[in-house]
């Protein structure tokens, strides 16, 4: 299956105003997660108020592989929490009509979590599973709408989220991330599909 990927910018609610325009099959707005306390770290995908079963689905797969892949555990209600931390992240997906998911991996704050969060390895994982969620929810294809967490908003551009613990900032490595599984989901998506049974990307792989 072929799909598109666009990075929408801007504030949050005209992001969604435009993938909405742009009949967007999917929508992902990617953060890592912060906390005063430094041992807290787990995976958690934030889902509307409004969710569809779809996102919600979606969200759970993908913090359940998230969680698998680097042995922690899964937050908030089996692995989402509908309507954000008490309402915060809500309007970041609520106005989207096709299913929308807020990721929030890791811990930017929690320093293991920091260290995957910095290497390009775990970049590479946090992608692989967010393409293959796209693949298995969406399989018919289609236009894919990524928004970096609090990077490029008009309002406050300066904004880039928590630091990470050992330097950098929560919105530039989502931003990594994102596009790593842009180019996954793309122009490299026919290699990625054919490299999965090859010997040719097997070093690229983690078990
Ligand atoms: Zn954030």
């Amino acid at each position: 299956m072929s799909y598109q990927v666009r990075f929408y910018k801007g504030d949050y609610r005209e992001r969604q105003a435009q993938a909405n325009a742009d009949g967007c099959v999917a929508y992902v707005e990617h953060h890592f997660n912060s906390s005063a306390n430094p041992d807290a770290g787990y995976a958690v995908v934030i889902t509307g108020s409004n969710a569809s079963r779809t996102s919600k689905a979606w969200g759970r797969w993908y913090a359940r592989a998230v969680a698998d892949e680097f042995g922690i555990r899964t937050g908030g209600d089996d692995g989402i929490m509908v309507g954000g931390y008490g309402g915060r992240g809500d309007s970041n997906i609520y106005y989207t009509r096709m299913p929308a998911i807020l990721l929030e991996p890791l811990f930017a704050s929690n320093p293991q979590h920091a260290e995957w969060i910095r290497s390009e390895d775990g970049r590479e994982r946090l992608a692989r599973i967010l393409a293959e969620s796209i693949r298995r929810f969406f399989p018919g294809g289609g236009l894919v709408g990524f928004s970096v967490g609090h990077k490029y908003k008009t309002s406050r551009p300066d904004d880039r989220g928590a630091p990470v613990y050992g330097g950098g900032t929560e919105a530039d490595h989502a931003e990594m991330v994102l596009q790593r599984a842009a180019d996954m989901l793309t122009g490299d998506a026919q290699s990625v599909a054919t490299d999965e049974s090859g010997p040719s990307t097997s070093e690229h792989h983690h078990h």
